[in-house]
Parts: C-alpha cells; structure tokens; sequence
C-alpha cells in the first residue's frame, strides 16, 4: 500500500498537473473571433491602378506530385498594412514593425454615419475618448457596401483626424476602405501622419458584422522588405 502512493500520485494533484490545459480548452470554447481578412482571389477589387492579383499552378496534380501556385500580387493587395516606406523615402519597411503594436487592446469605432466620399475628422472621433496605447479600428458604412468593386468614394480619415488620433497616442489605426485617405487626394498627408510615428496603417478590414466595442486586435502582415504587405487580422472577442 505504502508502495502505491508513492509510485501513484494522488487524484487531486493529477487534477492540478493538467487544470492549465483544461482552463485553456474552457476559455476557447468562449473565445469568438472575428476574422476581418478579405480572401485573396483572383478577380478580387483592388485599389484602382495596383495590379490584379494573379493565381497559377506551375504544378498540378494529378500529372505532378504536388500542387503549387505562383502568385503575384500587389503588396497592397485585400486586407493589407502599410509602413513607412509607402509614403517617404528611406522610410520604414513591414519586417522593421514594432509587433508590440499589432497585439493588443483594441476598439472598434462606430462611424457608419459618415457618409460616402467624407472624411473622419477630429469632430467624429473626440466622443470616443481615445486612449493611449489603444489600436483603433474604424468601422464605417463601407463594410456595408461591400468590396466587391473598388468604390472611389469610399469613407476616409482626414488630415485632423489623423492628427488628433496620433496626438492620443494610439498603437495602430485600422480602416475598412482599400485606402485610409481621400481618393485622389493629390497628397500622402494622412498616411504620412501616422507612418511617420511608425503607427501602421491597416487598410482593407471587413468589419461586416463586426459589433463596435473592445477586443483583442491581432494583425500580423508578412515579414516582406517592402512598403506593404498582406496580414491576416483577427478581433478576439471574451476574456482571455
Ligand atoms: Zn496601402
């Protein structure tokens, strides 16, 4: 008997070896997550003048072992995040991303009633009472729209808000347009905004369905040495 209990550990402290395990498997099963990545097809809007993106097997089963696609896709290409580079010269580039600010407490933002072709200003975002650290995603009425065509008059940022969401010093700003300023606005300011403190710039989030409130943001573009890059993003929702 003496024997046993020693080889043998008792119940309760199996129990306690794996509790970790059974809390984790617990808190997923009340983990929602929101995917707001758009698809990557062929055939898919892009932002007007970028290249469409192309999908072809250079290997295919059942003549070949394998399947393999070759891709060549704009950087800017679906649900996308912009560095430094894209609007200075020398500037920062994707795989130079600080990570600590694409994982994290986020917001997404009401503003479904900015209207088509109109920026978000200053005036639109001070009753939201941005914090410092947070990353602010931006759901408008262009998740509503949808994206299946590149809309010109897509909802934008405008210079102001630009400035007003840097100065509260937030993480990340995401948006759900193919861009975050005003088509043909001539200028890169509103990218420049942001780009220049190293907030990157999510662009292309479908926020369809996606209720305004807290969540865990996750966006992680690839590690490309470019101006852009592709991300998956994800808004996590319950306690973790
Ligand atoms: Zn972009």
């Amino acid at each position: 008997m003496r024997f046993l209990t020693a080889v043998i550990p008792p119940f309760t402290a199996c129990y306690k070896a794996e509790s970790p395990y059974l809390k984790l498997a617990a808190k997923r099963e009340n983990m929602k997550i929101y995917d707001v990545s758009l698809p990557v097809r062929e055939g898919m809007a892009v932002y007007e003048g970028n290249p469409a993106p192309r999908m072809e097997f250079v290997k295919r089963m059942p003549e070949r072992g394998a399947n393999e696609s070759l891709l060549t896709l704009g950087a800017h290409t679906g649900t996308h995040m912009d560095a430094g580079l894209h609007c200075m010269i020398g500037g920062w580039r994707v795989h130079e991303l600080d990570l600590r600010r694409v994982v994290g407490k986020c917001r997404v933002l009401d503003l479904t009633s900015v209207k088509f072709g109109c920026g978000i200003g200053e005036k639109e975002l001070r009753r939201f009472g941005v914090k410092k650290g947070e990353i602010i995603v931006l759901k408008t009425r262009n998740s509503a729209r949808g994206f299946a065509r590149f809309e010109p008059d897509f909802v934008h940022v405008s210079l102001d808000g630009a400035e007003y969401l840097v100065k509260r010093g937030i993480a990340a700003v995401g948006i759900d347009s193919l861009g975050i300023q005003k088509f043909h606005s001539g200028n890169m300011k509103v990218h420049e905004v942001f780009l220049r403190k190293k907030i990157p710039v999510f662009e292309g989030l479908n926020l369809k369905g996606v209720p305004a409130g807290r969540y865990l943001f996750v966006g992680l573009p690839l590690k490309l040495e470019v101006e852009a890059a592709p991300a998956r993003v994800i808004l996590v929702r319950g306690k973790l």
